[in-house]
């Protein structure tokens, strides 16, 4: 990892290593070193659906750094809220915005207990700026909002970018997807930014049908979203040009991807009227 920390099963007693975790399973496909067997497997079966998946998770990264370059260079945003932030990799969020303006604060959430164990190398911020960790659940929104450190950091009556990269797919449409982001969203004022990516089914059924049965199969939640679905968690939100689009053709660095859809995954990013 980032900080040469190495997680062992036995010193990590938080750590669930007989059901794979979306957060190591992420972790395996990016090359890193915090995964375990259970999480390999699950990992490994759902590359044999979709050989790409490792190269998606990395657009999901680069899709975060783009639109932290925009939002901060075009749109004058100062504080993020990253909720499903993962095991670190670099350049983590608050890197590439404070890199374009120091002062910027940002508040990582996960749920992971090895996201905790790696939340230091998430917190290496700018003298200027502020970068800060809340262990909390994305399906009890208050735990967020109320947490004395996101409090701290961040000033709810000033914009704030809201982005939920690759997590709303592991919450079930029983656990109300769309109400928990409400209650997030509402806290916000005017000229908030929300940034989702969503995997669908919708570029390739077949492959992706077979990816989320691997995931089921292994004991993990894990929902593929159409188009139609993934634009309703915008509601009330106006889209940022290009709108809803395939992940890689979101505001591309340089040359336009050839096939924008090879990666499985709708993104957006959106203003609070
Ligand atoms: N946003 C990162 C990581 C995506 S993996 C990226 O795009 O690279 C999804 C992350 O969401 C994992 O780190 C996982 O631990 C976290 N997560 C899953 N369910 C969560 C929940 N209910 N509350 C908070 N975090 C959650």
């Amino acid at each position: 990892t980032e900080d040469g920390q190495q997680l062992s099963e036995s010193e990590a007693p938080a750590v669930d290593a007989t059901v794979p975790h979306s957060a190591r399973v992420y972790d395996f496909w990016l090359g890193g070193k915090d995964n375990f067997a259970v999480d390999r497997a699950m990992g490994a079966a759902m590359t044999e659906a979709i050989p790409t998946l490792p190269a998606m998770a990395k657009e999901n990264r680069r899709f975060v750094h783009r639109v932290a370059r925009h939002l901060v260079a075009e749109e004058g945003i100062r504080q993020f809220l990253d909720v499903g932030a993962g095991i670190p990799t670099r350049p983590n969020l608050h890197e590439v915005a404070q890199s374009i303006a120091p002062e910027t604060r940002v508040v990582y959430v996960d749920n992971d207990p090895v996201v905790l164990a790696h939340s230091r190398a998430l917190m290496v911020s700018t003298p200027e700026g502020r970068s800060a960790y809340v262990d909390a659940d994305l399906r009890e929104p208050r735990s967020i909002l109320e947490h004395p450190v996101l409090t701290d950091t961040l000033d709810l009556t000033k914009p704030v970018a809201l982005t939920l990269i690759a997590i709303l797919m592991l919450i079930a449409d029983e656990d109300d997807p769309a109400g928990t982001l409400r209650a997030l969203t509402e806290a916000l004022p005017s000229g908030s930014y929300l940034a989702i990516t969503h995997p669908t089914q919708d570029f390739n059924p077949e492959a992706v049908g077979a990816a989320v049965a691997a995931a089921r199969q292994a004991g993990m939640t894990l929902v593929a979203r159409s188009r139609g679905e993934v634009e309703r968690f915008f509601e009330g939100w106006e889209f940022v040009e290009p709108g809803l689009t395939p992940v890689m053709a979101w505001r591309p660095d340089g040359e336009p991807p050839a096939d924008p859809r090879a990666a499985y995954y709708w993104a957006g990013l959106a203003r609070k009227p």
